[in-house]
């Protein structure tokens, strides 16, 4: 069962926009926590950090701090592996490179996802998907509202189940960072590195002890699909190993309908606790 968190916590540390797989745009984003009362937020999309200036933007003119995030989905033992990334130089050379290799095979796996579909004759333009995906980082969910669009499925679960699902006719793969690859990724970009809603892999303390080695510094604790249990389980580790204790909601929008902004969080004391480990 989901855990039910109190009142509404301070500080969202996950949340996706329009520039990944989310429906709002940075701005409206930023617009709406600052309606919810929230104090700060991290743009986390998969990826890409283009929704960050105009985040940024638009916070400056509010009372909601920004903080600079990413989601990598890496792969280890076959497990996909979720690591945050908080605060990370943008103008990093090899930040700027490594994204852009993600974004590319993005790109293509798309390209790959409609061939098969027109292998069974369903022809959906690629200018119709990149619509969908208004920033740089591409992917099934947009490939999901085409179809819909033409009228192929009636809703995006009905494309992934029929089309695009793991098994389904047009399934292809994604290219995935490993995950240490990721966490150094993450630390040559001088950003903070956080593993992200670890109950979901169901991740043990010897894998996660292997990362800190490898530079992790934090654990993401509170995340709408983590329950008291995994709650506790991963506490005691991060208490453990000195990591950070994180949390967010993992906000996409009317995309996740049951996980509103602002609803998994934790208090303003981890976002000092995450700017005081920046160099
Ligand atoms: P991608 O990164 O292109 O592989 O797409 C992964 C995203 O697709 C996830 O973040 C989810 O938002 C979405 N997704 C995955 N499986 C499903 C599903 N069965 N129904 C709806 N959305 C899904
Ligand atoms: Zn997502
Ligand atoms: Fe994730
Ligand atoms: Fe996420």
């Amino acid at each position: 069962m989901k855990q039910e968190p109190g009142p509404i916590p301070e500080a969202d540390l996950h949340c996706h926009t329009t520039a990944s797989d989310g429906l709002l745009t940075p701005g409206e984003l930023v617009k709406l926590a600052s309606r919810r009362g929230l104090k700060a937020i991290a743009i986390t999309d998969h990826d890409t950090i283009s929704g960050w200036s105009e985040a940024e933007k638009v916070g400056s003119k509010s009372d909601t701090i920004i903080l600079r995030g990413l989601e990598l989905n890496t792969v280890w033992d076959n497990k996909e592996v979720h690591v945050l990334g908080y605060q990370m130089d943008g103008k990093s050379g090899i930040m700027r490179e490594r994204l852009l290799e993600l974004q590319q095979s993005r790109f293509d796996r798309i390209k790959e996802i409609l061939n098969r579909l027109e292998q069974i004759d369903i022809k959906i333009p690629i200018g119709d998907v990149l619509e969908y995906a208004q920033g740089e980082s591409v992917g099934r969910p947009h490939v999901a509202r085409a179809l819909v669009k033409h009228r192929h499925v009636i809703n995006n679960q009905e494309a992934f189940v029929r089309y695009l699902g793991l098994g389904a006719p047009a399934y292809v793969p994604r290219f995935k960072l490993d995950t240490v690859e990721g966490i150094r990724f993450i630390r040559e970009s001088k950003g903070i590195a956080v593993l992200a809603h670890p109950g979901l892999q169901g991740l043990k303390e010897d894998t996660i002890a292997s990362w800190v080695k490898e530079g992790l510094q934090g654990l993401e604790i509170i995340h709408s699909d983590h329950n008291s249990i995994d709650q506790e389980f991963y506490s005691k580790i991060a208490l453990k190993y000195d990591l950070i204790m994180t949390g967010g909601s993992d906000f996409h929008g009317a995309n996740k309908p049951n996980v509103p902004l602002g609803k998994w969080g934790v208090s303003l004391d981890v976002v000092w606790q995450i700017k005081g480990l920046e160099n």
